[in-house]
């Protein structure tokens, strides 16, 4: 079944459409390594792993582009005005797909986790989350 979401920044100066054609397309997942908890200010990330074609902006966006500390690097894209991190991708899914902050979805709720990266990283009153797949490493 076909699925729309929008999603924004916290000042809503940058708003996003994503259409997938279903909710397979979709991958959810935290990651709790040292980047993410960087990134996002938080104990961990959380984004959801989409196909490049179905996201778009439909105003407003920045990009910075880092390495991320192995040597890849990583963009990220905000706001231009309230700074909200809006989505990441790496040099080699460029072309293939987004990595959307959950938070920035108008529904997090529509797309719940599905697994957790960097387990080993995890903050130790981190709970896992109940039917997730748990990797210790590996991002992808
Ligand atoms: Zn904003
Ligand atoms: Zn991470």
């Amino acid at each position: 079944m076909p699925l729309n979401l929008t999603g924004s920044c916290f000042c809503r100066n940058l708003t996003y459409t994503i259409h997938l054609s279903s909710l397979d397309d979709a991958r959810t997942s935290l990651c709790h390594c040292g980047n993410c908890k960087k990134a996002f200010g938080g104990a961990f990330g959380v984004t959801s792993k989409i196909p490049v074609g179905s996201f778009s902006y439909d105003q407003g966006n920045q990009v910075h582009a880092g390495d991320n500390g192995s040597g890849s690097i990583v963009y990220r894209e905000f706001c231009g005005k309230c700074g909200s991190y809006i989505c990441e991708y790496g040099e080699q899914a460029k072309n293939s797909f987004r990595y959307i902050t959950l938070g920035s979805l108008d529904d997090p709720s529509a797309l719940p986790p599905k697994g957790e990266f960097f387990c080993s990283q995890r903050e130790k009153w981190m709970p896992e989350v109940p039917g997730c797949f748990q990797k210790q490493k590996i991002k992808e």
